[in-house]
């Protein structure tokens, strides 16, 4: 029995790992690199091994960093079954149309651009044959993904869906459990559980994306959010809210609805101006099993989701122009999260030059973005090729990752009484440096940082 490591392995992105047991071939995740333009091109390499002859995938969750390469997988031959929880193949099934119908496109603007045929990374139809491959699973129940290998479940508390997988191995009368964090949310994350805890295991591939800090007060991050909200100021003008479609939308229209009243949230018209959002939302809103206590309390209270009674769902794009027209009292959450593409940056062109506006930055923003250049206080912008002079307040809220910080991946870890050694996979080096330090002190555990290629004899 062997674990190989591929993608995600020193690297944030791309997670993949392949598990070989006897005589078959398991990958756990099969993500997309993402990042600059020259990162991405490395999705079109052809993967370390065939495609072709893996048994089957086993996801953890509907980010693309975890699924957005397994249309490249159709591509190259493989036809094997891909598990999943249930309300993950749901949000799969959202994300890869929408990445495959943009891989076409910017196809499309590449040929135009370069004169030359640009292929797509992968088509609409590569991403719904996925779709019509996957088998989805509940959470803790036990079934077996090859001969050899049974996996189970468990909620990691990261997105709607998001799992930790246990995976039992048996080969030869040596029988071996590891267990795949996948990625791990905070503890006290709204809606959403807390990560669930796994008892034992012979040993663990773990996330570190935040290995090496600590987050700031969720708490703390709510009561700005409701100081920005009930001031003078946001009587003035529109607020603006980059976010991302799937998680980060949700949780902020399930803040609105939480503290409507406080807030006085009833003088404001409240958009979600983004079809894939909308389509993400509605799974959230279906899927009330999956939700913590508070959510089911809030639910019933409100007689169902979404909680906000003045919520607007803007699918079509004349709705969204007709927002632009609106003055004051409009809060519009629009993707794309990093503000480089989407309806937000209609919103943002039109706004941003007027001294009223306020623009809530709740998510992470890489170097290069526009979202980055407006938290860095740029004073001019470029959006659609024109000059944007920054009038509006920029506010930059840190405490709503989705990601656990290094107490909470150590909670998670704590859970297991046996201490198995740990890999770290999908982390920067520094924070896998550090936490494979703060993990040794706090547990004496003996930690590993895996490079890409690595094989491991179980
Ligand atoms: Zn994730
Ligand atoms: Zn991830």
């Amino acid at each position: 029995m062997k674990l190989e490591f591929f993608g995600a392995a020193a690297e944030v992105t791309g997670s993949c790992h392949v598990l070989h047991v006897g005589k078959y071939k398991v990958l756990l995740d099969c993500g997309l690199i993402q990042g600059s333009r020259k990162d991405e091109e490395r999705n079109r390499d052809p993967f370390p091994f065939d495609a072709s002859k893996i048994d089957a995938v086993v996801l953890s969750h509907a980010h693309l960093d975890h699924c957005g390469r397994l249309p490249l997988m159709v591509k190259r031959g493989f036809r094997g079954p891909v598990y999943a929880q249930e309300a993950s193949c749901e949000l799969v099934a959202i994300l890869l149309a929408d990445a495959a119908h943009l891989a076409e496109r910017d196809a499309e603007y590449r040929s135009r651009k370069t004169g030359k045929k640009v292929k797509p990374l992968y088509t609409v139809a590569e991403g719904e044959h996925v779709i019509r491959q996957m088998q989805p699973r509940k959470y803790r129940e036990v079934f077996e993904v090859v001969p050899g290998v049974k996996v189970r479940f468990r909620d990691a508390g990261h997105i709607l869906g998001s799992c930790s997988v246990e995976v039992w191995l048996s080969e030869n009368n040596t029988e071996r459990k590891i267990v795949f964090s996948g990625d791990l949310g905070q503890y006290n994350t709204p809606i959403l559980k807390d990560p669930e805890p796994v008892d034992q295991a012979d040993l663990v591939l773990m996330e570190s994306t935040y290995g090496g800090r600590r987050h700031r007060d969720r708490e703390q991050t709510i009561a700005e959010l409701g100081d920005i909200l009930t001031s003078d100021r946001s009587r003035q003008g529109n607020i603006l809210i980059p976010a991302f479609a799937i998680g980060r939308s949700q949780e902020i229209l399930y803040q609105l609805g939480k503290h409507y009243e406080e807030w006085g949230l009833e003088r404001f018209q409240i958009f979600l101006d983004s079809p894939m959002a909308i389509e993400a939302s509605k799974i959230y809103w279906e899927n009330t099993q999956l939700y913590d206590a508070e959510a089911t309390r809030l639910r019933l209270e409100h007689g169902g989701m979404p909680l906000l009674p003045n919520l607007k769902l803007s699918r079509h794009p004349e709705e969204s122009m007709a927002i632009n027209r609106i003055r004051s009292g409009a809060i519009v959450i629009a993707g794309s999260g990093m503000c480089n593409g989407g309806r937000i940056t209609h919103h943002l062109k039109h706004n941003l030059d007027r001294e009223e506006t306020q623009v809530l930055i709740t998510g992470y923003q890489a170097n290069g973005s526009l979202g980055r250049r407006l938290v860095n206080g740029q004073e001019t912008v470029r959006i659609h090729g024109q000059t944007i002079p920054v009038r509006a307040t920029i506010h930059t809220l840190g405490g709503l990752s989705a990601h656990g910080d290094q107490d909470d991946l150590a909670r998670w870890y704590e859970c297991m009484e046996n201490r198995p050694p740990v890999y770290l996979v999908h982390g920067e080096i520094e924070a896998q440096e550090d936490f494979s330090k703060y993990l040794a002190g706090r547990c004496g555990t003996e930690v590993h940082l895996p490079k890409p290629g690595d094989i491991l004899e179980l």
